[in-house]
């Protein structure tokens, strides 16, 4: 019997990346576009139906797809199938949903990226054999997708497993892209880190800090400071740096004892741009640290296998596995 076809879609404040691929996993086509901002609410809806008509063009096999999977960077408004003023596109409500399904007549589902991404380690990745599975990134900002039980969470407005919003600093020194002080995101993710680091370097020994290599990186001035340099720096073999860094995952470490202790996985698989650029610097102080706050028995945590495709493998096992979540 002939594999199952999907269109899987990685909507992005920066770009939309659209891939074919069948049931067992198998991406067949792929495109990236910038992302259409300012073309009215319904610019980035009709961005991706150009883009998947496109996709038919090159391969007539995409003409015969069982579904259309999208996941999003949120906050996304499940019950309308679209995205509620979106960070990063200046429209109040950006519907997907109807105006796919209208336009292409193909049953198209909508969950938030990390939800999607937790559904493509499960399907396609290293999550096949977990019931209690959690997918973490560590990237611009921090968020979870998570199975417990074989069920996907999704919450009253599909925010079920927003963990990056956990609070890991009750006085709230850093304030968050939310609006609210002291969350994990804050502090640990390519947002937070440039805060945390100027707030670490405050109590540091200023010798220590004149002489390091990222201050040598960002000229002397901590406004360069950015999540890449404190990881380069580190690799280096700069000691400030490196301290830095172990500081960082001793936060994250508190953030997975919260998942752990929450949500009780058996794998935990982490990705984001922060994880993959720089591996074992970030997982090997989370694991040594994790166990100091978490009540629950650690499990393993790795990099996820999916890479950056993960979002992309999740929208396609979304739209062949469309009732994990139930239809809001
Ligand atoms: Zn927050």
């Amino acid at each position: 019997m002939a594999n199952r076809l999907a269109v899987g879609v990685d909507l992005g404040g920066t770009n939309i990346r659209i891939a074919l691929g069948n049931d067992e996993g198998q991406i067949l086509e792929k495109l990236m576009e910038r992302t259409e901002k300012t073309k009215g609410p319904e610019g980035v809806a009709n961005q991706i139906i150009k883009m998947i008509r496109l996709l038919q063009a090159k391969d007539p096999q995409a003409k015969n797809i069982v579904g259309i999977g999208i996941g999003s960077a949120g906050p996304l408004d499940l019950k309308r199938g679209g995205l509620m003023k979106p960070t990063n596109i200046p429209y109040d409500f950006v519907p997907l949903v109807e105006p796919l399904q209208d336009a292409l007549g193909i049953p198209t589902y909508l969950l938030n990226d990390c939800s999607t991404a937790v559904m493509g380690e499960k399907h396609f990745g290293a999550g096949k054999e977990h019931e209690n599975l959690a997918y973490i990134t560590l990237s611009t900002g921090i968020g979870g997708g998570i199975y417990v039980d074989g069920h996907l969470l999704i919450g009253k407005d599909g925010n079920a497993t927003e963990i990056g919003h956990f609070t890991i600093d009750y006085d709230g020194l850093l304030l968050c892209g939310c609006g609210k002080r002291g969350h994990w995101e804050a502090y640990c993710s390519g947002n937070g880190i440039p805060n945390f680091v100027r707030l670490l370097i405050e109590d540091k020994n200023p010798e220590e800090v004149e002489t390091s290599l990222l201050l040598k990186m960002v000229e002397r001035d901590l406004s360069k400071v950015t999540a890449k340099k404190v990881y380069e720096a580190a690799k280096a073999g700069d000691p400030l740096s490196t301290r830095i860094i172990e500081e960082i995952g001793v936060l994250n470490a508190v953030g997975f004892a919260c998942v752990i202790d929450a949500y009780d996985p058996s794998l935990i698989t982490v990705g984001g741009a922060i994880t993959l650029n720089n591996g074992d610097l970030v997982i090997d102080p989370i694991k040594r640290h994790v166990k100091e706050h978490a009540r629950n028995r650690v499990p393993e945590i790795i990099v996820t296998p999916l890479g950056g495709d993960v979002v992309i493998y999740g929208a396609l096992a979304l739209a062949f596995h469309p009732n994990e979540w139930k239809q809001m």
